[in-house]
């Protein structure tokens, strides 16, 4: 009997990671749920899983920091053996008018929300390759794709996610890996819950379907992607967002 294929998702103890993870575990994978500081929740998430009877494990990890990345995933290959499919979703947003950007502020946006997708990338792909096979999912966001002020760090880390998925998708095709992204709009979790209220009123005026999106609506999407229903699908970047961008 083939074993449990293996995801690995990176923030998974809050929002949307936490939902990618319990919708891979609904579809039959064992899951290595990712944190960085909140190990409470992510041991809820854990225990959510393993009741769905699928195994899991959370793994405490710094995104941004390559040492702990590589760590994780011994971590992940030695407890469930294999990974098949990675999702890069821990991020941040640290709006910032240009002036008012600090150093530290900018330095963390990169290291979590790009170097850390390119850390967990090479190290799934190390796996992948002796497999041949395996899927690589990115959260990108809608602000990759149009202007929102004090937005230019988070839009030009994920504009950076949308590029390096594309590139990533031919580097990676001829060994049966599939690289993609999801540029989410506005998702009801703790990141949109800290935007001012007038600010949420303001940006429903601009959503053509007239609500936030669920975090349910974007792990479907992501447990898409990683299933074999989207073998011919590689190099996108698909936008959930409600009509917002149009
Ligand atoms: P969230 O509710 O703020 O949750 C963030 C998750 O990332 C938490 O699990 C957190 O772990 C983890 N995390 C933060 N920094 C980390 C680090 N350095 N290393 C490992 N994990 C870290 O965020 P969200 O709204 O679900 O967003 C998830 C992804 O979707 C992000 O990439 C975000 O940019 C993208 N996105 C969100 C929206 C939206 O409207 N919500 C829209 C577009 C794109 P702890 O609990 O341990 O802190």
């Amino acid at each position: 009997m083939e074993e449990n294929k293996v995801a690995l998702v990176t923030g998974a103890s809050r929002g949307i990671g936490r939902a990618i993870a319990m919708r891979l575990a609904a579809a039959g994978y064992d899951v290595a749920v990712n944190y960085n500081s909140n190990e409470e929740e992510a041991n809820k998430v854990v225990s959510a899983i393993t009741a769905l009877g699928r195994r899991a494990i959370a793994v405490k990890a710094n995104a941004g920091d390559r040492g702990d990345v590589n760590a994780m995933f011994r971590t992940v290959v030695k407890e469930l053996g294999r990974i098949d499919v990675l999702v890069n979703n821990a991020g941040v947003v640290d709006d910032a008018f240009l002036l008012m950007l600090s150093p530290d502020s900018l330095d963390r946006s990169l290291n979590i929300n790009v170097k850390g997708y390119f850390y967990c990338a090479q190290a799934a792909t190390l796996k992948m390759f002796k497999a041949r096979r395996g899927a690589i999912i990115n959260i990108s966001s809608v602000s990759s794709l149009m202007a929102l002020p004090g937005q230019s760090v988070y839009a030009a880390t994920k504009g950076a996610i949308n590029s390096m998925t594309a590139t990533l998708a031919r580097e990676l095709a001829p060994y049966g890996i599939r690289v993609n992204a999801i540029a989410p709009g506005f998702i009801a979790t703790d990141m949109v819950a800290h935007l001012p209220e007038e600010k949420i009123k303001e940006y429903l005026t601009q959503i053509p379907l007239g609500r936030l999106g669920k975090v349910e609506e974007v792990a479907d999407l992501a447990a898409f992607l990683a299933s074999d229903e989207a073998s011919y699908i590689t190099g996108q970047t698909l936008v959930i967002d409600g009509g917002l961008s149009l």
